[in-house]
């Protein structure tokens, strides 16, 4: 698995391996008609624990069945120019309850 960032919105994905995919997007924006406005400046986000003792900033980018939702790691930080992601966690996905979810926020992508 290779980290790459998403020409669209700037948010870090994982693929299998670099150029894996025709176009540099992540899972949200593949195979969707490029949006009017430009790259988003704000996501809404939660805390999770991570299970190491800390938490995860992450956005719910599905609903599941069972109270679940498939979530999207925010790891990085806001800069003038949009968002700049930390390898090894940002982009990262994993499903979990809803109710783990706390502290919902509106967190900048620019600064
Ligand atoms: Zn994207």
């Amino acid at each position: 698995m290779t980290h790459s960032v998403c020409k669209r919105c700037g948010g870090g994905f994982w693929e299998s391996e670099k150029g894996a995919r025709e176009e540099d997007l992540c899972d949200e924006c593949e195979g969707k008609p490029a949006p009017n406005q430009a790259a988003r400046r704000s996501v809404e986000v939660f805390d999770i624990p991570s299970g190491l003792g800390g938490s995860h900033t992450v956005e719910i980018v599905g609903e599941l069945q069972g109270g679940k939702v498939r979530l999207r790691v925010w790891y990085g930080r806001a800069t003038a120019t949009g968002w700049e992601p930390w390898k090894d966690w940002d982009g990262y996905r994993f499903d979990a309850d809803r109710a783990e979810l706390k502290n919902k926020r509106t967190m900048p992508l620019f600064k």
